[in-house]
């Protein structure tokens, strides 16, 4: 194909403060070769074999980066029974839909963070070698847990700093890209407390260390404060839902939040309407009433984490209760809309602080590093305008990996 010129109203790069308006992409084979403002196109335009004009109302975006899921699971109402229950090839199937339909939706990395190694990297190996179209992956695999801990049915068990080594060490020469693991219990493995530390500090701090002895960096499961201490302490990349847990609510002291920014960690809140659908179709439910006050401590958490400088990259943990891989655009609505963070921020959550996590650049479009570009998506909307961020399915094109 010869080079594609894309039209629209704006693109945004997902690094600056404002979209560029009247805007175009340049695509050449696998890369994107040139972002600017049409003005500027001035009797270049047949140059290019294909131009489409997506309109006025269209915001063109880099592929958006999915910082948490789990490609298995059934995002039903209980996720470990099943998981018990249905065949690996079941999970398998349900995780190339999943990867699949997350494309889809603009959807073009997805970070995994606990499915069975088999699934995660076939699955990924899959894309990787052209048999089947989805977003690029980066799957942890198996998480690590102690016995019995969160996500065992999916994880490594380990229970001492010696097993935490091996199982980093396990884990690495299986094919992981990162390494996930559970510092705290969690709500959907039953027998398992959400409050507590799962590993001491000196274990958490074997894991790390012998993670980034194999170059890998490291995401903690974390909902109690014991759990957010640990991973401050063992300097973790990433804390996943840092929820500031205890049995009476959220209790959350600034100092904490300092302390995650001071040490360069960046918080992954999950933050998914997945219950809230539920409600939107019966506001009746018993539950309504609690489930509504925590999501607005989670929101007024969040808040207070960005301002004590704490990096948020988002992420959904698509795959569990009611949450659907399709409905991760809808989430950063969501998040725009509980929040007071701007649609730029959460933008970039998604694409260029995330691929900074990452240890990636292929999402940035500064004009040095054109030609290395992986993706477009242009949504209908003004996100950059108005206070809420709107997101519609749309057409899409995929340059490069
Ligand atoms: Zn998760």
């Amino acid at each position: 194909m010869g080079p594609l010129l894309i039209k629209a109203g704006r693109v945004y790069d997902g690094v600056a403060e404002r979209p560029l308006e009247q805007a175009y992409v340049a695509v050449e084979g696998d890369a994107i070769t040139a972002v600017g403002r049409q003005a500027e196109l001035a009797g270049s335009a047949e140059h290019f074999a294909q131009v489409i004009d997506l309109g006025a109302e269209a915001t063109v975006l880099p592929g958006l980066i999915n910082m948490h899921t789990h490609m298995s699971f059934s995002a039903g109402e209980a996720i470990f029974d099943d998981h018990q229950r249905e065949s690996y090839e079941t999970k398998l199937i349900r995780a190339v839909e999943n990867v699949r339909a997350a494309l889809r939706t603009g959807v073009t990395t997805v970070r995994d963070c606990g499915t069975l190694n088999g699934i995660a990297f076939a699955v990924r190996a899959a894309v990787e070698s052209g048999l089947m179209l989805g977003p690029r992956i980066i799957a942890s695999g198996e998480g690590i847990t102690t016995t019995g801990g969160h996500l065992w049915f999916c994880g490594v068990e380990a229970d001492s700093a010696e097993e935490v080594r091996r199982a980093v060490r396990t884990q690495v020469k299986a094919g992981a890209d990162f390494i996930k693991v559970f510092a705290t219990g969690g709500g959907s493995t039953p027998g398992t407390n959400a409050f507590a530390a799962q590993y001491s500090e000196a274990e958490l701090c074997a894991l790390t260390e012998e993670a980034r002895r194999l170059d890998k960096r490291v995401a903690a499961h974390v909902h109690g404060t014991p759990g957010v201490l640990t991973s401050i302490a063992a300097r973790v990349t990433t804390i996943e839902h840092c929820s500031f847990l205890h049995s009476s609510g959220i209790q959350y002291a600034p100092e904490q939040g300092r302390r995650i920014a001071d040490a360069g960690i960046y918080v992954c809140p999950t933050i998914f309407r997945g219950w809230g659908k539920l409600l939107a179709q019966n506001p009746d439910q018993p539950w309504a009433a609690a489930h509504l006050k925590g999501q607005a401590e989670r929101f007024d958490l969040l808040r207070r984490l960005v301002e004590a400088g704490v990096r948020l990259v988002s992420g959904s943990d698509a795959g569990v209760n009611f949450n659907e891989f399709t409905d991760y655009p809808g989430d950063l609505i969501f998040a725009v809309e509980g929040t007071d963070l701007s649609p730029i921020y959460v933008l970039k959550s998604a694409t260029s602080v995330a691929a900074e996590a990452l240890g990636r650049d292929a999402v940035i479009w500064e004009s040095s590093r054109l030609g290395r570009q992986p993706t477009c998506w242009p949504y209908r909307g003004i996100p950059c305008k108005t206070s809420t961020l709107s997101i519609h399915r749309g057409w899409w094109c995929r340059a490069g990996g």
